[in-house]
């Protein structure tokens, strides 16, 4: 869910934004969040969908990223959670699981 730019200044000087959580060197604009969490690049918490996909899962809410980062061409790269992410495939409940 995208939330509203809250821009703060940090103990060092540095600002950030409590939302993106991003460093500025100044005060950023609400154009300079993306209104989740930024982050580098994805890591092994969060991941494309299609990333995601390869792995076997996918995004419980294609719609809802948790991250994004920015990519070349200033597009925004959008990430998911691996709590966020469910099987691809899902498996029949086994006979022999249920309790005897
Ligand atoms: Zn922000």
């Amino acid at each position: 869910m995208r939330r509203k730019h809250q821009p703060y200044r940090r103990n060092d000087g540095f600002w950030s934004c409590s939302v993106c959580k991003w460093k500025f060197a100044s005060k950023p604009s609400a154009d300079n969040c993306p209104g989740i969490l930024r982050i580098e690049c994805a890591n092994d918490e969060y991941k494309t969908a299609a990333q995601w996909r390869k792995l076997g899962f996918e995004p419980v809410d294609i719609g809802d990223a948790d991250a994004t980062s920015h990519g070349h061409s200033s597009k925004w790269h959008y990430y998911y959670r691996r709590d966020h992410v469910r099987g691809l495939t899902k498996r029949a409940p086994d006979a022999g699981d249920s309790a005897q």
